[in-house]
């Protein structure tokens, strides 16, 4: 119901579009339909927002979730891990994605997903944990 287009009317809660008592003006029943209106409002631009990016946030979280599963974290400072590329793609994880990246040692391009992080070498990538290059600017 549109709220707006009724001036003659009694007015109406925008949320539950009961008859609304008491002071002129009013435009909610009680604070907790004015706060579902409002929240109702942001998860739809949310989801309109969602609906511009999904494939790159979607292919970025599952890069995510196959990095985790090589236990990076538990490595020791300095330590890699080497994956071949083949290995990599079959689990669905694509290199072209990610949330960071830093060039190190003049020409080591190493792109980040959040703290895990790859360097691309022939057929294999070097993968190292790393929070704080994710957030490193020295491009
Ligand atoms: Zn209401």
């Amino acid at each position: 119901m549109n709220q707006e287009l009724n001036f003659t009317e009694k007015p109406h809660c925008r949320y539950c579009e009961k008859p609304l008592l008491g002071r002129a003006g009013k435009i909610f029943c009680n604070v907790d339909c004015k706060n579902n209106y409002n929240s109702r409002i942001r998860s739809a631009q949310r989801a309109e927002e969602n609906k511009r990016f999904p494939q790159v946030i979607q292919t970025i979280k599952n890069n995510y979730r196959i990095l985790l599963q090589y236990d990076l974290a538990n490595l020791k400072e300095g330590e890699v891990k080497h994956v071949r590329k083949d290995e990599l793609r079959s689990l669905g994880f694509d290199h072209r994605y990610c949330t960071g990246a830093v060039i190190e040692n003049v020409r080591e391009l190493w792109k980040c997903c959040f703290e895990f992080c790859w360097k691309e070498e022939m057929n294999w990538l070097t993968l190292k944990y790393s929070p704080s290059m994710n957030n490193r600017y020295n491009y």
